[in-house]
């Protein structure tokens, strides 16, 4: 193998789009291939922290996510009863100077077409569903769906929570459904302007058992949106998400305050996903192949924290190719496990307790982040879980 090796993204979400287009920007053939045969603009918002952001910035999309983005002065937590205030956590221009870049809040689909626009579009392959990796020793064949085949040098299994690259590598093993669903509409703003209400730019309100973290998701304030999460003891839909509704709501927040009341009585669609988690992976690589985000380590959302992980990954795997050479890709595989396996466990177990921010407490552990900067930790001679 040459320096730059020809490397294989499975999967364009969040984690792949990053990988992909960090890769092409740093000089790597990268062939990214997604199942899906398009992608909609799915109802949803997320959060982008600055650890995220600046990733942004090296993928050159930083200032287009700032102008289409809505720039929250604090998130805020609340009494799902009473209002009180649980935590006031500065954001806004707090954020731009002790975390070195923006707190957004965006909807998912145009942070996801903006990504997928970043890719080299001439080596992007749509309703391309990976069914079988055979890792040669010297090279990796891919095999689709359609029948097709690939040969590359390296593949990163940017494929989800139920990853064919973790399967190949780990054995099959469903994800465990974490006894929770989470709820997710958009609500037209102009709705809310009929209730003598203040609806703050990013809030979370809590109950003992539940949540409803809601903010807006376009810079313009024109779409809000809200994220639940609810105890539900089984999931047996076998679908990624359901339709709910708004009686369905009513009764998961009865008694909450006239705020959450009013998102309801607004509320025209809302659809109802299971949240799955896996505990932390005992291998991320083997040979040529290696995982990132939601395929590694798959996490409860209540950190708003999961695709900020995946695009981190996305990042350090790139920066542990340059720095230890493409040629040594297993030292760089395992460079990067050492650089990420702590911080991404720790963010599974905070977003599976869901404490986070809940009260008044530091988050620049988080949100401080500079994936291009922190330190590398070298692996040691056998740790625990390597491969090599
Ligand atoms: C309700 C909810 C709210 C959330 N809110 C936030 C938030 O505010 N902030 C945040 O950072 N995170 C949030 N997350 C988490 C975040 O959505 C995930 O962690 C993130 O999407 C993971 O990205 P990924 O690229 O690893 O995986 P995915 O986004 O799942 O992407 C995997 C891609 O691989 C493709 N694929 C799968 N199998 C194959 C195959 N065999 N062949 C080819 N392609 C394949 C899929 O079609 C998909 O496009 C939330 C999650 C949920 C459920």
């Amino acid at each position: 193998m040459n320096n730059k090796p020809t490397i294989a993204v499975i999967g364009a979400g969040l984690g792949g789009a990053a990988a992909g287009a960090l890769l092409q920007r740093a000089g790597y053939t990268t062939k990214v291939y997604e199942q899906a045969p398009t992608f909609s603009r799915l109802g949803a918002g997320i959060h982008l922290g600055p650890n995220v952001m600046k990733v942004m910035r090296r993928i050159g999309i930083e200032e287009q996510l700032n102008s289409m983005g809505s720039h929250p002065d604090h998130w805020f937590s609340r009494d799902g009863m009473t209002g009180e205030y649980q935590s006031r956590i500065p954001l806004g221009e707090f954020a731009r100077q002790n975390y070195g870049a923006a707190y957004i809040t965006v909807h998912r689909g145009d942070l996801h077409e903006l990504m997928v626009a970043s890719l080299d579009q001439e080596k992007l392959y749509f309703d391309k569903r990976l069914v079988d990796v055979e890792d040669r020793g010297d090279k990796v064949v891919l095999t689709f769906a359609d029948g097709t085949t690939d040969e590359v040098d390296l593949v990163i299994g940017a494929d989800g929570v139920n990853s064919c690259i973790r399967e190949k590598l780990l054995g099959t093993e469903a994800p465990i459904y974490s006894g929770w669903v989470a709820h997710r509409a958009i609500i037209s703003a102009e709705k809310l302007k009929a209730y003598d209400l203040d609806f703050e730019a990013c809030v979370k309100w809590w109950s003992e058992d539940r949540h409803m973290m809601v903010y807006f998701v376009t810079g313009d304030e024109k779409e809000y949106y809200y994220v639940t999460g609810v105890p539900e003891p089984e999931w047996s839909h076998g679908t990624s998400f359901v339709e709910s509704s708004q009686q369905e709501m009513r009764q998961a927040f009865e008694g909450y305050h006239p705020t959450v009341q009013a998102l309801i009585d607004c509320t025209e669609t809302v659809t109802k996903w299971p949240l799955l988690e896996r505990n932390p992976l005992p291998l991320w690589h083997d040979n040529r192949l290696v995982l990132l985000g939601d395929a590694c380590h798959p996490m409860k959302p209540h950190m708003a924290q999961g695709a900020a992980m995946a695009i981190e990954d996305a990042a350090m795997l790139v920066r542990c190719l340059d720095e230890v050479g493409a040629e040594h890709y297993q030292q760089a595989f395992e460079l990067y496990r050492t650089n990420r396996f702590e911080r991404a466990s720790r963010v599974q177990k905070v977003s599976h307790d869901n404490t986070w921010l809940r009260y008044d407490e530091d988050p620049a552990w988080v949100f401080g982040y500079d994936v291009y900067e922190v330190p590398l930790k070298q692996p040691e001679a056998a740790s625990e879980g390597s491969p090599v």
